[in-house]
């Protein structure tokens, strides 16, 4: 079982699935058509009996707690100077900003993890280490810098040239979002300063735009330069609370919510397809369909590791997302 485990966590890309613990209005109970038993979903409604199989299934149940024990050592390759990317995706609602941000109370994936690089930097005696931060959104194509100084924040809106900054690649064949802002953290109490605040640039110029944050990709990006003696080696981590999943006619969107629905939903189909193709050992990977897959480039392919936790509602109103969702961790693996 230990060696089985070992060759698991060699494998690049794992696929874990969360359910939201139903939030009933009522006492009256209904059944939900997802049931979990190990690591397979069961989906079942009228008409509909799929099962699906994932690395790692958090029920209705499972806590904050339950999830980073899961995703700690995918940290320590990230420690270990390989990048990282995890990603969190599903419909909007199932809980994909609970599992990455948490709640006060109930920290998640992205403070702890945080929490998780500073407690191993202490403890290594033999390398000293130096984190920085960066946070961007990706929103209808365009780039915004969460940490860049107030005066140039934009709303998504209004967004211009600051906001539009270009993806390069490096000789040494790195990915670099040119101009982004990425800051050196001293300590945990800079770090989390830094991450709520790239929080809060995402979200107060939203208010006349509704739900834009399920519109949007928000990306967080750790960058860990490990020296040894006279080496040094560089390694990114990259938590990502992906766009909402859902397709466009459930919500009848029109306007500008069905563009950025449109984009979102490209975006997300672009992820799948490079993911897919690295899982085949494609020889073409279509990282260039996409601005959110160009980013991640460096980060999703060889010698990198990738976590994808899909979320899933209870509901039986949301069975036709859920099993798209489930569809899409199906092609993942
Ligand atoms: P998403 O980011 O996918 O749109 P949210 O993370 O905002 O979804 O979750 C929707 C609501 O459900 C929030 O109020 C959140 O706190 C709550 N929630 C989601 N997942 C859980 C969970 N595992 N345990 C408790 N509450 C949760
Ligand atoms: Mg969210």
């Amino acid at each position: 079982e230990a060696l089985d485990k070992l060759i698991d966590l060699k494998g690049s890309i794992r696929v874990f699935c969360r359910v939201r613990p139903s939030i009933s209005t009522s006492n009256f109970k209904i059944k939900s058509p997802v049931t979990v038993e190990q690591e397979k979903i069961a989906v079942q409604a009228v008409g509909i009996k799929k099962d699906f199989n994932v690395d790692r299934v958090f029920d209705q149940e499972s806590t904050q707690d339950d999830v980073f024990h899961e995703v700690k050592p995918i940290l320590r390759s990230a420690l270990d100077g390989h990048n990282v990317c995890i990603l969190a995706f599903g419909q909007t609602g199932t809980g994909k900003t609970y599992t990455m941000e948490g709640t006060n109370g109930n920290l998640g994936v992205v403070p702890r993890a945080i929490q998780e690089l500073f407690s191993h930097a202490a403890q290594d005696s033999s390398s000293t280490y130096a984190f920085s931060i960066s946070m961007l959104e990706v929103y209808m194509g365009s780039l915004r810098d969460l940490l860049a100084p107030r005066q140039t924040l934009f709303k998504p809106t209004e967004c211009n040239t600051t906001c539009n900054l270009s993806i390069l690649a490096t000789k040494s064949g790195a990915v670099e979002v040119e101009g982004l802002t990425d800051v050196l953290i001293a300590d945990l109490k800079k770090a989390n300063q830094w991450y709520c605040r790239g929080r809060r640039s995402r979200s107060t110029s939203w208010t006349n735009v509704n739900n834009v944050s399920s519109r949007s990709h928000c990306l967080t990006r750790i960058t860990i330069r490990r020296c040894g003696g006279a080496t040094e080696e560089v390694s990114k981590l990259w938590l990502v609370d992906l766009g909402g999943s859902e397709r466009l006619l459930k919500t009848g969107a029109s306007g500008l919510t069905m563009d950025e629905g449109k984009a979102i939903n490209l975006s997300l189909s672009a992820l799948g397809d490079v993911i897919a193709a690295l899982r085949r050992k494609r020889s073409h990977v279509p990282y260039r369909n996409s601005k959110l897959t160009q980013i991640l480039s460096d980060s999703l392919g060889d010698g990198s590791k990738v976590l994808m936790v899909v979320h899933i509602s209870p509901c039986k109103d949301d069975v036709g997302e859920t099993i798209c969702s489930l569809g899409f961790a199906k092609r993942a693996r």
